[in-house]
């Protein structure tokens, strides 16, 4: 993957560290590491006969054909040479649904005529997502169509955002020592910041004094939010969560309607955590929304302990 501007902190793309001490956690949509793809287009397979319009052909899908399969054919090479023919993907049967229409549109833009050029009655499949490694994409490669090997996508997602570590040491350094001094059952806490907005919100577990079993520190946190929101809107939105223990389903769940963007959090818990211990919750394809979660995990900050079972 190209990193046109290389974002200022530490970043080790291989093991998905920032300045060695956030670590990556993925949502179940990127966990896939398969060998094999599970979805695929069908794509429409030319064969070129006459080869000075190769170029034609090229120009032709590029330019007349709309290009909202990106994230499926971006990493197609177009053209391959199978027993000295040369067979060309134009789209896939989802953008071009006939072959009527497909040859119609080739005789309008490029006058090649039957004798040019065979569309094949046998479809292609190319695996819908990309392939995760290197030598995965070249078996992908053999078994359906050549593919280009453009880099981990993920490299650009951690290159791209912002770590303003002042800020994020500033917040895991008092929740976790507001977590070590707190005398709840459940002694986590949770900060909800807006740098945007310039708001902040301090939560804690308030299952002790309310008696409300759904009032865990990141339910208390999102409450405190909705009732200082000026409007109507997504309720968290451009929030960055800071937490001490990995939430529950249910926090994560309503994390994810609430449009945060990112979470920090600092200790696992083993039987409940949902976002790396458990579901993986911020990143499923059929949620409305996800959000990217990092883990700390230098040796600064701590959290209080708390039973691997029990529902943070
Ligand atoms: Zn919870």
């Amino acid at each position: 993957m190209v990193k046109k501007i290389h974002n200022p902190v530490k970043i080790d793309y291989v093991n998905c560290l920032v300045e060695d001490c956030l670590q990556q956690i993925k949502g179940a949509d990127s966990m896939t590491t398969s060998a094999q793809p599970h979805e695929f287009l069908s794509c429409w397979v030319i064969e070129i006969k006459n080869k000075a319009l190769v170029q034609k052909f090229v120009r032709f899908a590029k330019e007349n054909i709309p290009s909202n399969e990106l994230d499926g054919l971006q990493n197609v090479k177009k053209i391959k040479v199978e027993n000295g023919a040369l067979k060309f993907i134009p789209c896939s049967t989802d953008t071009i649904q006939t072959k009527e229409k497909l040859q119609e549109l080739i005789a309008e833009h490029t006058k090649a005529d039957a004798n040019d050029y065979l569309l094949l009655d046998q479809l292609a499949l190319i695996p819908k997502t990309s392939p995760p490694t290197k030598e995965i994409a070249l078996e992908w490669g053999k078994s359906y169509w050549p593919l280009t090997w453009r880099g981990n996508p993920n490299d650009q997602v951690l290159n791209d955002m912002e770590y303003d570590m002042v800020k994020i040491n500033k917040y895991l350094k008092e929740i976790s020592e507001l977590s070590a001094t707190c005398k709840n059952t459940v002694p986590s806490v949770t900060i909800f910041s807006n740098s945007r907005q310039n708001k902040l919100y301090v939560a804690y577990d308030e299952r002790d004094t309310t008696g409300n079993p759904l009032d865990h520190s990141v339910m208390c946190g999102i409450k405190q939010v909705a009732e200082n929101l000026p409007k109507d809107g997504y309720l968290c939105l451009d929030y960055e969560v800071f937490t001490t223990h990995e939430p529950c389903a249910m926090c994560c769940m309503a994390l994810v309607h609430s449009r945060i963007s990112r979470l920090f959090y600092i200790q696992d818990v083993k039987h409940t955590g949902s976002l790396k211990s458990n579901y993986h919750m911020h990143g499923i394809k059929s949620l409305n929304s996800k959000y990217h979660v990092f883990q700390y995990v230098g040796d600064k900050y701590h959290a209080a302990a708390v039973e691997q079972s029990a529902f943070v």
